[in-house]
């Protein structure tokens, strides 16, 4: 198992690092987004650990781009207690989970293991057909969409579960706080607006129009439902 950490405090950096190869994790340790965008364009990690305040540009924007690249390994990112809307950005720029500094390294380590497990197939997704969502297909087994203009895109856990959870239940309005109870779960404190956000970006992949949607639809003051 690979995890990609990006912490450019010394000690938390030392800290974090002994703690994971000591669980027997190969750890690549960066301290710049610049130098952790590089390393990940060059290899596959399972799970990406990011601090928000970076020198240069910031985890927030490292997690941001690691997604346009199409990286869905998953991030949890590490957080200065007095950053609550960094927090929330950065779930809504592709994050999974976030955890505030100072934190245990039992805690630390107990997620990084979840991430990787729920990442790695023991998801409640059938990961042994193709969905077809929209104008969109999706290979849960792969964790690869084809988007509705044939662009292959990697899916992030918490996306594939949408996209499952959209598919399983066709018609139906569901509820954001639904979305976020299925999707999410016990996971981190994403707020309804995470929901949203999420749903402007599978429809992109999804829908040829995304402004004027015809699978994904949103229900006012509710949620949204999936017209297949
Ligand atoms: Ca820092």
């Amino acid at each position: 198992m690979r995890v990609l950490l990006v912490e450019d405090d010394n000690l938390i950096g030392t800290m974090v690092r002994l703690n994971l190869e000591q669980d027997g994790y190969a750890v690549d340790w960066q301290r710049s987004g610049e130098a952790a965008l590089q390393t990940l364009r060059g290899g596959r990690f399972d799970c990406l650990l990011l601090d928000i305040g970076l020198p240069g540009i910031s985890g927030i924007d490292v997690a941001k781009q690691a997604r346009k690249l199409g990286v869905g390994t998953p991030i949890l990112m590490l957080t200065a207690r007095d950053e609550t809307d960094s927090k929330v950005q950065a779930l809504d720029y592709g994050a999974d989970d976030y955890l505030c500094k100072p934190f245990e390294m039992k805690e630390l380590l107990a997620r990084v293991r979840a991430h990787i497990r729920r990442s790695q197939g023991s998801l409640e997704v059938p990961t042994d057909q193709e969905l077809r969502i929209g104008l969109a297909t999706v290979n849960m087994e792969r964790r690869a969409l084809t988007t509705h203009d044939g662009l292959i895109q990697e899916l992030s856990d918490k996306e594939a579960v949408l996209l499952a959870l959209l598919h399983k239940n066709p018609g139906r309005a569901l509820s954001r706080a639904d979305i976020l109870e299925e999707v999410w779960g016990m996971d981190a404190t994403p707020t309804e607006r995470t929901v949203d956000n999420f749903i402007v970006r599978l429809r992109r992949w999804v829908e040829p129009e995304p402004d004027r949607p015809r699978h994904i639809i949103t229900v006012r003051g509710w949620g949204y439902r999936y017209e297949p």
